[in-house]
Protein backbone atom coordinates (compact mmCIF):
# COMPACT_ATOMS: atom_id res chain seq x y z
CA UNK A 1 0.00 0.00 0.00
CA UNK A 2 1.27 3.16 -0.63
CA UNK A 3 -0.51 6.48 1.29
CA UNK A 4 0.25 9.96 1.98
CA UNK A 5 -0.53 11.93 5.07
CA UNK A 6 -0.55 15.47 6.67
CA UNK A 7 -1.82 16.63 10.33
CA UNK A 8 -2.26 19.49 11.64
CA UNK A 9 -3.66 21.23 14.66
CA UNK A 10 -4.48 24.72 16.28
CA UNK A 11 -4.93 25.97 19.55
CA UNK A 12 -7.93 28.27 17.89
CA UNK A 13 -9.18 31.75 18.98
CA UNK A 14 -10.45 31.34 22.45
CA UNK A 15 -8.68 28.44 24.52
CA UNK A 16 -5.48 29.11 26.56
CA UNK A 17 -4.47 25.26 25.79
CA UNK A 18 -5.03 23.10 22.85
CA UNK A 19 -6.09 19.60 24.34
CA UNK A 20 -6.08 18.10 20.98
CA UNK A 21 -3.76 15.76 19.93
CA UNK A 22 -3.24 13.70 16.74
CA UNK A 23 -0.87 11.17 16.04
CA UNK A 24 0.59 9.56 12.51
CA UNK A 25 2.51 6.49 11.49
CA UNK A 26 2.61 6.15 8.24
CA UNK A 27 4.73 3.10 7.86
CA UNK A 28 1.74 1.27 9.88
CA UNK A 29 -0.77 2.63 8.09
CA UNK A 30 -2.46 4.00 12.34
CA UNK A 31 -3.78 7.38 12.55
CA UNK A 32 -5.40 8.94 15.38
CA UNK A 33 -7.00 11.88 16.59
CA UNK A 34 -7.89 12.86 20.50
CA UNK A 35 -9.99 15.41 22.14
CA UNK A 36 -9.65 16.05 25.61
CA UNK A 37 -11.47 17.30 28.36
CA UNK A 38 -11.02 18.93 31.80
CA UNK A 39 -10.33 21.70 33.80
CA UNK A 40 -7.39 22.53 34.89
CA UNK A 41 -5.19 21.73 31.36
CA UNK A 42 -6.54 18.29 32.44
CA UNK A 43 -7.72 17.85 29.15
CA UNK A 44 -4.17 17.75 27.34
CA UNK A 45 -3.12 15.04 30.30
CA UNK A 46 -6.13 13.04 29.20
CA UNK A 47 -5.37 13.16 25.51
CA UNK A 48 -1.69 12.79 25.94
CA UNK A 49 -2.24 9.50 27.87
CA UNK A 50 -4.82 7.66 26.04
CA UNK A 51 -3.26 8.53 22.36
CA UNK A 52 0.32 7.61 24.23
CA UNK A 53 -1.36 4.03 25.40
CA UNK A 54 -2.80 3.72 22.13
CA UNK A 55 -0.18 3.68 20.19
CA UNK A 56 2.51 1.38 22.42
CA UNK A 57 -0.13 -1.37 23.20
CA UNK A 58 -0.41 -1.30 19.23
CA UNK A 59 3.74 -1.14 18.23
CA UNK A 60 4.14 -4.49 17.90
CA UNK A 61 0.95 -5.76 17.08
CA UNK A 62 1.25 -8.34 14.06
CA UNK A 63 -2.59 -7.53 13.54
CA UNK A 64 -4.59 -10.68 13.12
CA UNK A 65 -7.40 -9.37 14.48
CA UNK A 66 -7.54 -5.79 13.79
CA UNK A 67 -10.73 -4.90 15.35
CA UNK A 68 -9.90 -6.59 18.49
CA UNK A 69 -6.29 -5.18 18.94
CA UNK A 70 -7.94 -1.78 18.85
CA UNK A 71 -10.69 -2.26 20.91
CA UNK A 72 -8.30 -3.55 23.68
CA UNK A 73 -5.98 -0.77 23.36
CA UNK A 74 -8.39 1.28 23.85
CA UNK A 75 -10.15 -0.26 26.77
CA UNK A 76 -6.21 -0.03 27.54
CA UNK A 77 -6.23 3.92 27.31
CA UNK A 78 -9.78 3.78 29.10
CA UNK A 79 -8.12 2.28 31.84
CA UNK A 80 -5.06 4.77 31.81
CA UNK A 81 -7.07 7.66 31.67
CA UNK A 82 -9.07 6.87 34.77
CA UNK A 83 -6.18 5.99 36.59
CA UNK A 84 -3.86 8.88 36.19
CA UNK A 85 -7.00 10.83 37.14
CA UNK A 86 -7.70 9.01 40.28
CA UNK A 87 -4.27 9.72 41.26
CA UNK A 88 -4.38 13.73 41.03
CA UNK A 89 -7.08 15.70 42.59
CA UNK A 90 -6.42 18.36 39.46
CA UNK A 91 -7.08 15.96 36.78
CA UNK A 92 -10.33 14.14 37.64
CA UNK A 93 -13.18 14.19 35.85
CA UNK A 94 -10.59 14.22 32.53
CA UNK A 95 -11.39 11.97 29.81
CA UNK A 96 -10.96 12.37 26.22
CA UNK A 97 -12.44 11.08 22.56
CA UNK A 98 -10.05 8.75 20.49
CA UNK A 99 -10.61 8.50 17.03
CA UNK A 100 -8.41 5.93 15.37
CA UNK A 101 -8.36 4.61 11.95
CA UNK A 102 -5.57 1.68 11.06
CA UNK A 103 -5.28 0.90 7.16
CA UNK A 104 -4.23 -2.50 6.71
CA UNK A 105 -4.25 -5.03 4.00
CA UNK A 106 -6.07 -3.28 1.46
CA UNK A 107 -8.87 -2.43 4.61
CA UNK A 108 -9.67 0.51 6.61
CA UNK A 109 -10.25 -0.55 10.20
CA UNK A 110 -12.31 2.64 12.56
CA UNK A 111 -12.68 2.15 16.36
CA UNK A 112 -13.57 5.50 18.26
CA UNK A 113 -14.94 6.95 21.31
CA UNK A 114 -16.41 10.33 21.38
CA UNK A 115 -17.21 13.39 18.78
CA UNK A 116 -13.99 13.50 16.76
CA UNK A 117 -14.86 12.27 12.88
CA UNK A 118 -13.86 10.37 11.05
CA UNK A 119 -14.79 10.72 7.42
CA UNK A 120 -14.27 9.29 3.66
CA UNK A 121 -13.93 11.29 0.37
CA UNK A 122 -14.02 9.37 -2.71
CA UNK A 123 -15.74 10.75 -5.93
CA UNK A 124 -15.96 13.76 -4.86
CA UNK A 125 -18.52 13.10 -2.39
CA UNK A 126 -18.19 13.25 1.30
CA UNK A 127 -19.02 10.20 4.03
CA UNK A 128 -18.95 10.52 7.72
CA UNK A 129 -17.86 7.20 8.79
CA UNK A 130 -18.00 7.74 12.88
CA UNK A 131 -20.94 8.32 15.12
CA UNK A 132 -21.07 11.13 16.84
CA UNK A 133 -21.59 9.55 20.62
CA UNK A 134 -23.12 13.03 21.58
CA UNK A 135 -26.55 14.30 22.40
CA UNK A 136 -27.53 15.53 19.18
CA UNK A 137 -25.53 12.80 17.58
CA UNK A 138 -28.09 10.14 19.12
CA UNK A 139 -31.35 12.58 18.72
CA UNK A 140 -30.05 12.82 14.99
CA UNK A 141 -29.66 8.45 14.54
CA UNK A 142 -33.14 8.37 16.41
CA UNK A 143 -34.55 10.79 14.12
CA UNK A 144 -35.72 13.73 16.69
CA UNK A 145 -33.48 16.36 14.40
CA UNK A 146 -32.43 17.01 11.05
CA UNK A 147 -28.74 17.14 10.35
CA UNK A 148 -28.97 21.36 10.16
CA UNK A 149 -30.30 21.24 13.66
CA UNK A 150 -27.59 19.29 14.53
CA UNK A 151 -24.99 21.45 13.57
CA UNK A 152 -26.57 23.80 15.40
CA UNK A 153 -27.58 22.30 18.56
CA UNK A 154 -25.90 23.94 21.89
CA UNK A 155 -26.13 20.19 22.99
CA UNK A 156 -23.38 19.18 20.47
CA UNK A 157 -21.10 19.06 23.00
CA UNK A 158 -22.49 16.74 25.71
CA UNK A 159 -20.45 13.47 24.88
CA UNK A 160 -22.46 10.15 25.96
CA UNK A 161 -19.44 8.64 26.18
CA UNK A 162 -15.79 9.28 26.58
CA UNK A 163 -12.27 7.67 27.36
CA UNK A 164 -11.20 7.67 30.76
CA UNK A 165 -14.76 8.96 32.21
CA UNK A 166 -17.02 5.61 31.33
CA UNK A 167 -16.53 2.98 33.37
CA UNK A 168 -17.67 0.38 30.04
CA UNK A 169 -17.40 1.80 26.74
CA UNK A 170 -19.39 0.94 23.47
CA UNK A 171 -16.25 1.08 21.12
CA UNK A 172 -17.77 1.62 17.75
CA UNK A 173 -16.19 -0.42 15.37
CA UNK A 174 -16.17 -0.19 11.51
CA UNK A 175 -14.42 -1.44 8.16
CA UNK A 176 -14.60 -0.77 4.62
CA UNK A 177 -12.79 -2.05 1.67
CA UNK A 178 -9.71 0.41 0.72
CA UNK A 179 -10.34 2.41 -2.87
CA UNK A 180 -7.31 3.80 -4.71
CA UNK A 181 -7.46 7.95 -4.51
CA UNK A 182 -9.99 7.88 -2.05
CA UNK A 183 -9.15 10.32 1.19
CA UNK A 184 -9.62 9.90 4.97
CA UNK A 185 -10.01 13.00 7.22
CA UNK A 186 -9.85 12.55 10.66
CA UNK A 187 -10.75 15.79 12.90
CA UNK A 188 -11.78 17.34 16.17
CA UNK A 189 -15.35 19.08 16.94
CA UNK A 190 -13.13 22.37 16.53
CA UNK A 191 -13.75 21.86 13.14
CA UNK A 192 -16.79 19.83 12.18
CA UNK A 193 -18.78 22.39 14.48
CA UNK A 194 -17.33 25.50 12.71
CA UNK A 195 -17.69 23.98 9.03
CA UNK A 196 -20.84 22.35 7.84
CA UNK A 197 -19.96 18.92 5.85
CA UNK A 198 -20.45 20.83 2.48
CA UNK A 199 -18.27 23.61 3.62
CA UNK A 200 -16.02 20.38 4.39
CA UNK A 201 -16.64 18.74 1.10
CA UNK A 202 -16.04 22.02 -0.60
CA UNK A 203 -12.36 22.61 0.47
CA UNK A 204 -12.19 18.78 -0.09
CA UNK A 205 -12.88 19.35 -4.04
CA UNK A 206 -11.46 22.45 -4.34
CA UNK A 207 -8.25 21.80 -3.17
CA UNK A 208 -5.86 18.99 -4.55
CA UNK A 209 -2.71 19.06 -1.98
CA UNK A 210 -3.07 17.81 0.91
CA UNK A 211 -0.88 20.18 2.73
CA UNK A 212 -3.02 22.71 1.66
CA UNK A 213 -6.59 21.28 2.44
CA UNK A 214 -5.16 20.71 5.88
CA UNK A 215 -4.44 24.82 5.96
CA UNK A 216 -7.53 25.50 4.66
CA UNK A 217 -9.85 23.78 7.38
CA UNK A 218 -7.59 25.02 9.74
CA UNK A 219 -8.52 28.66 8.41
CA UNK A 220 -11.82 28.41 7.49
CA UNK A 221 -12.03 27.16 10.94
CA UNK A 222 -10.76 30.01 12.86
CA UNK A 223 -12.49 32.19 10.26
CA UNK A 224 -15.46 30.94 11.78
CA UNK A 225 -14.69 31.44 15.04
CA UNK A 226 -11.90 29.31 15.79
CA UNK A 227 -14.49 28.63 19.12
CA UNK A 228 -11.95 25.00 19.44
CA UNK A 229 -8.80 23.23 19.07
CA UNK A 230 -8.99 22.19 15.88
CA UNK A 231 -7.19 19.37 14.78
CA UNK A 232 -7.18 17.59 11.30
CA UNK A 233 -5.37 14.47 9.86
CA UNK A 234 -5.91 13.95 6.02
CA UNK A 235 -4.68 10.13 3.99
CA UNK A 236 -4.56 9.88 0.51
CA UNK A 237 -4.79 6.46 -0.33
CA UNK A 238 -2.12 6.12 -3.69
CA UNK A 239 -2.02 2.21 -4.16
CA UNK A 240 -3.31 -0.84 -2.59
CA1 LIG B 1 -13.06 19.95 21.14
Amino acid sequence: MKLRSCAKTDVGLKRKNNEDLFFVDEKQGLFIVADGMGGHAAGEVASRIAVETVFQSLQTSDWDNPHEQLKQAIEKANRAVEKAANSNNAWQGMGTTLTVLLLHQQQAFLAHVGDSRAYRFNNQQLEQLSDDHSLSGEQLRQGMISTEEAHSSGFGNILLQAVGISPELDICLKHYPLAVGEHFLLCSDGLSDMLTDTEIAHILQKEKNLNTRCDQFINQAIAAGGKDNVTVVMVQIDEI
